[in-house]
């Protein structure tokens, strides 16, 4: 779906909100805290703003935000988990403003961590914004998921396969997805006004997965790391426009 000027201005907004939340976030993370903490300091930054939260009941979820340590790949349940030294942690953040919605993710290193962790987390990175660069006026949606996995593999990682990005507006998850790997076709191609979270998941070994007896939890099936990043972004005349960025 293609959106209009004011329709874009409202999720510029909530991506602000999204924007807010990574940086209160990233700034309590430290040894000893838990990750229910985080979804205070994140609920906090929504309340402040007056804006709504998109995670809070989705589908049931019980909190604001996603908190994902480890091996844990995406979607996990904040709670009493205490976050530990050489620790990395994935928190993932959305927001609602005038009906739009935001929605974006980082991982983040807790204390001093291991030189394998350091790299995943600046190569998932460095692959999200390959796959951003993609999202031009004419260009294939598929190519953002070409552009992720040659980053991620070319590090040696792996990129998960069962759970993709997805275009964004006034719902979370719009159609269409957008896989994070090359799925053997270009897909639609991109048009002025569209809105896409780009969001790849990268495993240190293989991208196979399971989820958690809570029904949430994603984790690795081999318990090596993964970090997940995630920006809410628009295809504009100037090229690709990040909202979630303060
Ligand atoms: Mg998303
Ligand atoms: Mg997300």
């Amino acid at each position: 779906m293609r959106r209009n000027a004011s329709e874009l201005d409202k999720m510029r907004k909530a991506g602000k909100v999204v924007a807010e939340m990574h940086e209160a976030t990233r700034a309590a993370i430290r040894p000893g805290i838990t990750t229910m903490d985080l979804n205070k300091v994140a609920a906090e930054v929504i309340e402040r703003r007056g804006a709504r939260s998109n995670f809070l009941n989705y589908h049931g979820f019980p909190a604001v935000i996603c908190t994902s340590p480890n091996d844990m790949i995406v979607h996990g349940i904040p709670g009493d988990y205490v976050l530990r030294d050489g620790d990395i942690i994935s928190v993932d953040c959305g927001a609602i403003v005038e009906g739009y919605h935001g929605d974006a993710a980082y991982t983040a290193g807790v204390g001093e961590i291991s030189a394998t962790a350091k790299r995943l987390i600046e190569v998932t990175e460095r692959s999200m914004y390959a796959g951003i660069d993609q999202l031009t006026i004419g260009n294939r949606l598929h190519e953002v998921g070409r552009a992720v996995q040659k980053v991620a593999e070319a590090a040696g990682f792996s990129v998960v396969r069962e759970y993709v990005g997805h275009a964004i507006g006034t719902a979370m998850h719009e159609s269409p997805q957008v896989p994070n790997y090359w799925p053997g076709n270009p897909g639609p191609v991109l048009k002025e006004g569209m809105v896409f979270a780009v969001e790849p998941m990268v495993n240190v070994g293989s991208f196979h997965t399971y989820v958690l007896e809570d029904g949430w939890g994603v984790m690795t099936q081999d318990g090596q790391l993964s970090a997940h990043f995630e920006h809410t972004i628009a295809v504009t005349a100037n090229g690709p426009e990040i909202f979630t960025i303060a």
